[in-house]
């Protein structure tokens, strides 16, 4: 692999180094974890790396509580999301799938944005926030922010929104509900346990009220279709019925709902049959 390395420390000058290579080929890098294979594989000629990975700017790389909701900077691991408190408590979904990806090591320097941006339908962590309804903060290189959906981030296999002069800056959760309960969780099929990115993944995050009434619920599945999906309709399916009490004819017809969304093929993991 042979390419020049950037590495700005500041927001100002990632954006000059930006706007300096417009029209000439250059990436960005923050784990290195998905570019660097990526690279091996095809190597490009004449590329520059820009590493955001030394950015000092806590609007990449902290975790904050805000009124509406959290916002967790691109740069964050998932080492640091599968460790925070704050997230736990709230958010079980998003830890549990930090903590699913890769091994310890990989969590260590994988981050949040490098599995939004690759945009792969395999994202652990990209499935969670699809569940939580996340928004996606987007800074170009004229320094202008924009905010959009996760679910209009993504749109194909490996393609995001982004347009070749801009980064993502942050994701925003917005906060929960006055729900008295919350089932959270994230469910990953692999070929083994670690290491191994998912056959088939669902994140879901339900919201109830004290009488266990749902009041939201939002579920994606990973790995079945060209991008993640939220599977709306057998989101809406769930509003307002009784978590515990949900018998096995409506666990069909949500499965049914879920499946709608599924268009798996046969690929290097798992036939389409099996996902
Ligand atoms: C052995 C192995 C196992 C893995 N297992 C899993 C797994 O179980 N689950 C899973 O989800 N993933 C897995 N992955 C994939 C990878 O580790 C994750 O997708 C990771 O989160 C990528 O983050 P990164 O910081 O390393 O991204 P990088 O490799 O640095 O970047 C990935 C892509 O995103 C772009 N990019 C990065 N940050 C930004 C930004 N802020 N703005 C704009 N573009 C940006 C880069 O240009 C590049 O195209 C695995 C990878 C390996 C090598």
């Amino acid at each position: 692999m042979n390419f020049e390395l950037i590495s700005p420390e500041t927001t100002d000058e990632l954006l000059k180094v930006i706007s300096e290579r417009r029209g000439k080929r250059f990436r960005f890098g923050a784990g290195g974890t998905d570019l660097l294979l990526e690279l091996k594989k095809q190597p490009e000629k004449d590329l520059t790396v820009v590493n955001l990975a030394n950015l000092n700017d806590e609007r990449f790389t902290s975790i904050e509580t805000q009124d509406d909701g959290f916002r967790i900077g691109a740069l964050v691991t998932a080492g640091g999301i599968a460790a925070n408190h704050g997230l736990k408590k709230q958010f079980a979904v998003l830890c549990e799938a930090a903590n699913r990806l890769a091994s310890r090591q990989i969590r260590q320097v994988a981050t949040v944005g490098g599995n939004l941006c690759t945009a792969s339908p395999a994202g652990d962590i990209a499935c969670a926030l699809m569940a939580l309804e996340a928004r996606c903060e987007i800074l170009s290189a004229r320094g202008m922010v924009r905010t959009i959906p996760i679910n209009d981030f993504f749109v194909g296999v490996r393609k995001t929104d982004l347009k070749r002069d801009e980064i993502l800056r942050s994701v925003l959760i917005p906060p929960n509900n006055e729900s008295k309960k919350i089932y959270s969780d994230f469910i990953k099929i692999g070929t083994r346990r670690s290491m191994e990115c998912s056959v088939v993944s669902l994140a879901y995050h339900i919201q109830a009220d004290e009488d266990d009434k749902i009041t939201h619920a939002g579920i994606a599945i990973g790995s079945v279709a060209p991008t993640i999906q939220f599977v709306k309709s057998a989101c809406d399916y769930l509003a307002g019925k009784n978590f515990s009490s949900i018998g096995l004819s409506e666990a069909e017809e949500f499965a049914a709902k879920v499946l709608e969304y599924a268009s798996p093929i046969s690929d290097i993991r798992a036939s389409a049959f099996y996902s």
